[in-house]
């Protein structure tokens, strides 16, 4: 550990400080990288949105564990070497609680402070029955208790707009995300989503159970047609239908798909924000130029 590093561990900023400051929050989603290509993108846009200051990034766990070192080592780098806050994420797919400890003291001794505790998803096949490992965790609330019990972490917990796929209805999805708040957990980030109302509509249901946690809504830009209807199908997403027929008209074109996603990612955001969302996290896919031109368009 650099003696930065050591600094980092002391002074870290939490997501719930950055919360709590009144600024309009805006971060960056990342994943480990598995190629040295791949790792010299990610880094590129790291330092991208380093010039933006932004509030935090956040770094996904692969499915089933499978980038666990990955991302314990990019978040550390982050922690280390830049200006950046990181969010470390953490499931509990194929994990021992006794692994989930060793992963937690992983985050600790790097100086990472904020975790994203998420339940995961069957590996292999997303969308097969969840199995929970014979000595592990149920759901992403018993990790946001573990991590409580484990030492002073910022956590925060994944939210649906659209509800998870596995929800049999909005309102028993909301129950179950106030639970895991109320379990500990600092903030919310959604899932990404394409309609403001939905959002708003779930911030309601949770302010009427009696929670005023923060939910960071997600926004992901389209600039790629097949991949981004993919992740919709897998997230439970709904793609709207006008979206879905403005970018077929121009799919042999990608500089128009891109603007076009650029434009409404723009637009949800901005009415994200003047609806009273205390942020925006983008998912970046580890290049950040989309993001930058979103982030820039909102900020003047
Ligand atoms: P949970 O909150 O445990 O919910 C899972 C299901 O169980 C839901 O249907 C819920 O309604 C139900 N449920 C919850 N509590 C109870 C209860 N007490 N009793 C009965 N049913 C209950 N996946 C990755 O693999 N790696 C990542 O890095 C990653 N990052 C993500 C980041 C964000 C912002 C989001 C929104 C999702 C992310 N995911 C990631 C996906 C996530 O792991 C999946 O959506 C997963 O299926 C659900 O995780 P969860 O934490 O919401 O689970």
């Amino acid at each position: 550990m650099t003696a930065v590093g050591n600094a980092a561990r002391t002074t870290a900023r939490t997501v719930a400080e950055c919360l709590a400051s009144g600024r309009t929050s805006f971060s960056f989603e990342f994943f480990p990288p598995k190629t040295a290509e791949g790792e010299r993108q990610l880094w590129t846009a790291l330092r991208e949105v380093e010039a933006l200051q932004p509030s935090f990034v956040s770094v996904t766990y692969g499915a089933g564990g499978s980038t666990r070192d990955g991302t314990i080592r990019v978040t550390e780098r982050i922690a280390t070497e830049t200006t950046l806050t990181p969010i470390g994420h953490l499931t509990a797919v194929n994990h021992s609680v006794a692994e989930l400890r060793q992963v937690i003291g992983g985050y600790a001794g790097a100086g990472v402070r904020n975790v994203l505790a998420l339940r995961g998803d069957p590996p292999g096949d997303p969308q097969a029955e969840w199995v929970r490992h014979p000595d592990g965790v149920a759901y992403a609330e018993d990790l946001v208790r573990l991590l409580r019990s484990l030492g002073d972490f910022c956590v925060g917990v994944a939210a649906f707009p659209d509800k998870h796929p596995r929800s049999p209805d909005l309102e028993t999805d909301a129950r179950f995300l106030v639970q895991k708040l109320d379990a500990g957990a600092d903030f919310a980030i959604t899932q990404f989503f394409f309609g403001a109302d939905d959002y708003f509509r779930l911030v309601e249901r949770v302010r009427r159970l009696g929670c005023d946690a923060p939910i960071i809504p997600g926004v992901m830009p389209v600039t790629n047609v097949a991949q981004i209807v993919r992740m919709a199908q897998l997230s439970g997403a709904e793609f709207p239908a006008d979206l879905a027929a403005r970018l077929q008209a121009v799919a042999d074109d990608p500089a128009a798909v891109r603007a076009i996603g650029i434009e409404v990612a723009t637009e949800l955001s901005e009415r994200l924000l003047a609806g009273g969302a205390p942020g925006i996290h983008f998912i970046t896919l580890n290049r950040s130029g989309a993001t930058r031109e979103i982030y820039r368009a909102l900020n003047g």
